[in-house]
């Protein structure tokens, strides 16, 4: 079988919103490693967008959910629940940041966790809006379309939209947005769109992920704290792409010292079973009836199963700091292209292996180099690279290596993305 026969029959059959960046058709991956149907070999930058921090198809992983799947694979969680959702709930409310006691629900989607986010602030709240900020993204449900900041592709011709959702700029100092900029826009949206004694919730994304790779400042998220309680609003850390050893901790919102009142988990959680969480104070968790919460699927006892692995996997790896040191040498190689084509490469910028290179034209931030970033993404397979864009203009390519990549095919993957730059 070949990757164009199978293009073909995607073609007609798999609606072409749900597009695929490759015409490459995997046969088995290991670790950081995919081989497609034809026998080709692509080094993967990209982790399924974030999800397998742990490597293709850990061992560990594997272990985990075939001994699971001998037991039973399905009752649902709200009919029959099992141990292995419970031990994880234990282990996730320990792991979340900061020192109030918690409890969790599990769903499957980052888009479910992030609009149970909103059901449970509301329940807690009594109130009715919710802040997020431009660039960000937190799915394709209708509520958190709605919550996402960017409009091309995914809002365009899917309104309208749930009411109550307010925008903020979030602070981006290569574009000149600086931190009180985007605070003094927050006051202004109080003033003029909505009292923040009607706010429910801002819902924050501690390192913009499909809008670029933007850490949020630590003042930042400290001020977003200060306003939260200062109006009783509840803060949300978005953090399906930044969670499970992502940017060098095990969680983004570390960097700043700040305890959310709720948080997403999704991607990293499962290495790939479809499972995502709320993770938040007990009190506030708890506001909505018995019921309420959940769905059929969520806490899959396979996927739950394959997150205890992972869990397991990552402190024995020790993967936490690893996503630090290969971000270091990410950002020390790609930074040798800024410093020759300072016309072309704007910046590159990481936390941890959440890492990033940003096209202009000129040297001009001004100027997004959209086309360069396309050029580089469809040829990256013929360099034997898996690579994603990403960015408000789609002018930033982003590097999530699996946290257990080999310091060899680090270099490797480099090689090639540096032939592959030059070769445009
Ligand atoms: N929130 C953030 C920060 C994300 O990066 C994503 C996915 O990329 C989502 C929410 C939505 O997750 P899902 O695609 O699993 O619904």
């Amino acid at each position: 079988m070949s990757n164009e026969t199978l293009q073909n029959r995607k073609t007609k059959v798999i609606a072409r919103g749900q597009g695929n960046t490759y015409p490459i058709y995997v046969d088995h991956a290991k670790n950081a490693e995919i081989w497609d149907v034809e026998g080709n070999r692509y080094i993967d930058f990209g982790a399924g967008i974030a999800v397998c921090n742990t490597g293709h198809s850990h061992p560990k992983v594997i272990a985990a959910v075939k001994q699971q799947v001998d037991k039973f694979s399905h009752t649902c969680v709200m009919v029959n629940p099992y141990e292995v959702a419970v031990e994880l709930a234990e282990k996730l409310t320990k792991l979340a940041p900061g020192n109030s006691p918690k409890k969790a629900i599990f769903v499957t989607t980052g888009a479910e966790a992030v609009e149970n986010c909103v059901k449970i602030a509301r329940a807690h709240t009594g109130r009715r809006g919710v802040i997020a900020f431009n660039g960000g993204f937190h799915g394709r449900t209708n509520l958190t379309m709605a919550l996402t900041g960017k409009v091309t592709p995914y809002k365009n011709l899917f309104g309208p939209f749930p009411a109550d959702i307010f925008h903020a700029p979030f602070p981006m100092e290569h574009h000149d947005v600086s931190v009180k900029d985007s605070l003094k826009a927050l006051q202004n949206l109080f003033k003029v769109d909505i009292c923040p004694s009607d706010v429910a919730a801002i819902i924050v994304e501690p390192v913009q992920g499909e809008g670029g790779f933007y850490a949020a400042p630590t003042e930042f998220l400290q001020a977003l704290r200060k306003i939260c309680d200062q109006h009783g609003i509840v803060l949300i850390a978005d953090e399906i792409q930044t969670g499970f050893g992502r940017t060098g901790k095990m969680f983004a919102f570390e960097h700043a010292g700040v305890e959310a009142d709720l948080m997403t988990m999704a991607k990293g959680i499962a290495g790939g079973f479809p499972l995502s969480a709320v993770v938040g104070k007990s009190e506030i968790m708890d506001a909505p009836l018995p019921g309420g919460l959940g769905g059929t699927y969520g806490g899959s006892p396979v996927a739950c199963a394959a997150a205890l692995a992972v869990l397991e996997v990552m402190e024995e790896e020790n993967l936490v700091q690893r996503s630090v040191q290969i971000g270091e040498r990410f950002n020390q190689r790609l930074n040798l292209l800024k410093t020759q084509r300072p016309d072309l490469v704007l910046d590159v910028r990481n936390q941890g292996s959440m890492i990033a290179i940003e096209f202009v034209k000129n040297g001009d931030p001004e100027q997004p180099n959209t086309e360069l970033t396309q050029a580089i993404i469809a040829n990256a397979a013929q360099h034997g690279l898996v690579l994603l864009a990403c960015g408000f203009y789609g002018n930033v390519v982003r590097f999530l290596p699996p946290l257990t990549i080999s310091d060899a095919v680090v270099e490797e993957g480099l090689n090639n993305f540096t032939a592959l730059f030059e070769s445009l």
